[in-house]
């Protein structure tokens, strides 16, 4: 399909730090493994994807979110002759940067850091995470995963002006990423578009039926399914419906993509990169239920008076917790108080915040601001 547009991994601009090759893994297999092994990858597990603390052990957190998402572009990638060892290291370090607690972990730390002319976003930190707070091998900071990995960690869903952000200006901010790094932003929508209707509909915030009325295209799948599976439950139904949905949404992807690549004109990795606007997309069709699912979820999910009122009590423990190291500076890990020296301490408290897990803020917030309210 687009193996010409295909990043060849013997094209790689490399490593920050020289290394010898290994043996049998190319260096995208190799950056893939490295994430797999750091500690940041594994606190995923323990950060909000949606639902924080939920009712049920079966919603999704942050880990098992970007293995659906890692899945789906892999197959997406696979199906169009793509580099599938580049699309997996970035779909598994898509998220790496995510504070707890979600977008609003994200959003108040972005207002706290607002306060000194600063701000947060996790793409950025995501990078800070793999340049230098992985510490794991002797020979260099970080992880010293490959150019085209570290690049599609920050140009993977938004574009950065090299005015604002000069410090970024060696991943060639003028240029589109590869078309694997395309990919990522489109099949992490397909994926939290599914997972959280799933997730919803099991926490009894949305009903089937609700989404039948505002998503005809699942009404579709639903009518279909009763017609091939007469005596299945409404539970296995709604299952079923919604891989249906999830197969369209793959699909549009795929030829969404292979169309505008096919119109683009681009006959090579390096054409991907000087084109005016990215290949990958949906065609109208799944762009369409991608929109109607959003919508809805925004709605009816996110917005909901349950999230909202788990969302208001977090997003306080975030921002108490932000201000104290701020005026105790002195109680931050050694680690982290070694660095108030050479850098700015709204910096470095963020960089400890933004690492925590929900449950190890909760657990200091508890330990640290209750305690001393409860002191005063
Ligand atoms: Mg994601």
């Amino acid at each position: 399909m687009l193996a010409h547009l295909s990043f060849p991994v013997a094209q790689s601009r490399g490593r920050r730090y020289r290394e010898k090759p290994h043996s049998y893994r190319n260096a995208y297999q190799r950056d893939r493994d490295r994430i797999i092994h750091s500690r940041a990858f594994r606190r995923l597990e323990h950060k909000t994807q949606v639902f924080t603390s939920p009712d049920s052990d079966h919603s999704r957190n942050r880990l098992t979110h970007t293995i659906e998402v890692s899945q789906i572009a892999r197959t997406v990638a696979l199906v169009l002759d793509l580099n599938e060892d580049l699309v997996e290291a970035l779909a598994l370090c898509h998220d790496l940067g995510h504070p707890p607690f979600g977008h609003a972990g994200e959003r108040v730390l972005d207002r706290e850091m607002r306060r000194y002319g600063d701000g947060f976003d996790h793409n950025l930190h995501a990078l800070r995470i793999v340049e230098g707070f992985e510490q794991r091998y002797a020979a260099f900071p970080g992880l010293n995963l490959s150019f085209e990995v570290r690049e599609g960690i920050i140009k993977h869903s938004r574009d950065y002006d090299s005015m604002q952000f000069p410090e970024l200006n060696e991943y060639m901010l003028d240029q589109l990423p590869t078309l694997e790094a395309q990919l990522i932003d489109l099949a992490d929508e397909i994926a939290y578009n599914i997972a959280d209707l799933d997730d919803a509909v099991d926490a009894e915030l949305l009903d089937p039926l609700s989404v039948c009325r505002e998503v005809p295209l699942f009404e579709r799948c639903m009518k279909e399914t009763r017609v091939r599976h007469p005596s299945a439950s409404d539970n296995l139904r709604f299952h079923e419906a919604l891989r249906a949905l999830l197969d369209i949404l793959v699909s549009g992807l795929i030829c969404g993509t292979h169309q505008a690549a096919e119109k683009s004109g681009a006959s090579n990795p390096n054409d991907v990169r000087q084109l005016e606007k990215r290949l990958a997309c949906f065609d109208e069709q799944s762009a369409t239920v991608s929109h109607q699912l959003k919508v809805l979820l925004t709605r009816e999910v996110y917005h909901s008076s349950k999230l909202e009122a788990a969302r208001a009590k977090t997003d306080r423990q975030v921002a108490e917790l932000f201000q104290w190291f701020m005026s105790q500076p002195d109680l931050l890990p050694d680690l982290y108080q070694e660095r108030t020296t050479g850098e700015l301490s709204h910096r470095v408290v963020c960089d400890y915040i933004a690492g925590m897990t929900d449950k190890f803020l909760l657990a200091k917030h508890s330990g640290i601001i209750e305690t001393s309210y409860e002191g005063d």
